[in-house]
């Protein structure tokens, strides 16, 4: 079929979102075609915001049978380039943002039914309301929404504890390339009837249908919590001390974030005005949570006294254990800010990547040696999940360095090396940001031929065109798609 033209694309989409809910100018167009972090520039033919799951399906079968690739959309706070169309201009973006409605909370059931388009912290705060707890937590929640958060397997904070996406989804309504919808909407914690084809959606990174709803799991709200901000010797001391924190307080341990010398140093630059919880410059923190349904001074003493532990082993060098609702959010603050802190400021190398806690220390050691050995200006900025065995290695620029300077010279050494010392060790170059388009072509490396082939195959029994977010996820240079539609692999994006 020869390709529709962006007049007929955009009458047609018009006619089934209405004219508000059809963006074609450039101007409304763009801010939907670039990334996050402002590292993708694509163009897109048309933004469609449908408000109904019927409507994602209809605009789905039109673009199914014209052969226009379509690129889904949440909140556009993908940190690997995932949400964003290639350059050619040819693609329809579908925007979740209309469909942003809580559908139900089921207070005996524990579920929360809602559709995609609601904000993380909307659900959260609709979770709350009703008395429970959604326990994902991530620093863009603000802005990420549900279907953004299963379509990349989102973790956080509170994966220690709680699981990320996966573990807190039961059902999925998903609109498929061809337009057909699989409603599997079910609030259902035991469901032995064959395939989990919800799962085959989380962590699919809309390349192989469009989740238009979600029945998520909710838990009780903690009711103490305690929160502090420690240094220790070592990542190493760092892990004992999650050890030490798991067998005094069990599944209350919520969170466990490792913090380097440098990452403070960043946030609190960039936040200004705020100031350290500690007197000195360590080298090494943690920010341990405990949350639990009893009592607080239980939780507070459980605190102390694996503070006070650690200190005795030479584990732990200082601590400030927050004393009101309004420190812990502090605390919190400083570790969620990171994030946006490195963006700013521009020229940080991104390695989200995991290892077994057993190979957690060893790891920072070898790959902090080997950045040193290329840039030993380079400001280690390490932050992360570390109760989850997830580092975020983000090696930034020196003071004096251009971003541009920096990353032209070392970005592709520094994430080869970081990537293969966490593979290494028996790790994942994408704990939970995912591939997208940044870390699509180093799959081929790291994921054996067979994971690989299999992962064509089910994309290309759900989408045999190739059309949806096309250039996604999948190396191409190991399957070429059979697409027959005469679609090409979307570009690479710079
Ligand atoms: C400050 C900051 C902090 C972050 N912290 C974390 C963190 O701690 N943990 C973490 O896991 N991530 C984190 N992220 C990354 C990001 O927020 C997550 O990946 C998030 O889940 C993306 O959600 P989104 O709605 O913005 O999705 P988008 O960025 O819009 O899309 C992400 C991918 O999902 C697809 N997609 C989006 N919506 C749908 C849908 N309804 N159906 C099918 N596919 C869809 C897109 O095509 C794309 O491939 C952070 C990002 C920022 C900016």
């Amino acid at each position: 079929m020869n390709a529709a033209s962006a007049r007929t694309i955009a009458d047609a989409l018009t006619a089934i979102v209405g004219p508000q809910a059809c963006l074609t100018s450039a101007a409304d167009t763009q801010l939907f075609a670039t990334d996050y972090r402002r590292l993708y520039h694509g163009k897109a033919v048309a933004v469609v915001l449908p408000s109904t799951t019927e409507e994602v399906s209809r605009v789905m079968a039109w673009c199914y049978q014209h052969d226009v690739p379509v690129v889904p959309q949440g909140g556009n706070t993908s940190l690997m380039g995932g949400a964003v169309p290639d350059d050619t201009g040819k693609a329809v973006i579908i925007s979740l943002s209309r469909m942003n409605k809580v559908l139900a909370a089921d207070t005996i059931n524990d579920t929360l039914t809602l559709q995609a388009g609601v904000t993380l912290s909307a659900a959260r705060s609709a979770a709350e309301a009703a008395g429970r707890l959604f326990p994902l937590r991530i620093g863009s929640e603000g802005s990420c929404q549900i279907g953004g958060n299963l379509a990349t397997n989102a973790g956080g904070t509170a994966v220690l504890r709680y699981g990320n996406m996966r573990d807190l989804v039961l059902g999925i309504e998903a609109v498929l390339p061809d337009g057909r919808v699989m409603s599997a909407l079910r609030g259902l914690r035991k469901d032995n009837t064959g395939f989990d084809l919800k799962q085959l959606f989380v962590g699919s990174e809309g390349t192989l249908g469009i989740i238009t709803a979600a029945v998520l799991k909710l838990m009780p709200l903690p009711r103490s919590s305690s929160v502090a901000f420690v240094a220790v010797e070592s990542p190493e001391a760092a892990v004992k001390l999650l050890g030490e924190a798991k067998q005094a307080a069990g599944q209350s341990v919520s969170g466990f974030e490792l913090i380097s010398g440098p990452a403070l140093e960043l946030v609190l630059d960039y936040l200004g005005g705020m100031a350290s919880p500690l007197a000195q410059r360590h080298d090494w923190m943690v920010l341990i949570e405990l949350t639990s349904g009893g009592q607080q001074d239980a939780l507070e003493q459980t605190m102390v006294q694996l503070l006070e532990a650690g200190l005795e082993a030479g584990l732990v060098l200082d601590a400030a254990v927050a004393s009101s609702v309004a420190d812990a959010q502090a605390f919190w603050r400083i570790r969620e800010e990171i994030s946006d802190a490195q963006t700013r400021t521009g020229g940080s190398i991104k390695c989200d990547v995991s290892v077994p806690l057993s190979r957690i220390a060893a790891f920072i050691g070898d790959a902090t040696a080997n950045v040193l050995q290329l840039e030993p200006r380079t400001r280690m900025v390490i932050y992360g999940h570390m109760g989850d065995g997830n580092v975020h290695f983000n090696p930034l620029r020196p003071k004096d360095q251009s971003a541009a300077e920096f990353l032209g010279a070392h970005y592709q050494a520094i994430s080869t090396v970081v990537d293969g010392l966490a593979h290494a060790e028996g790790g994942s170059i994408s704990a939970e940001h995912g591939i997208g388009v940044a870390k699509r072509d180093d799959l081929v490396h790291y994921k054996s031929s067979v994971e690989l082939e299999l992962m064509w195959q089910v994309k290309r029994a759900l989408d045999p065109k190739n059309l949806l977010n096309p250039g996604k996820l999948l190396p191409a240079q190991h399957h070429a798609p059979s697409t027959g539609s005469g679609l090409h692999q979307a570009s690479d994006l710079p």
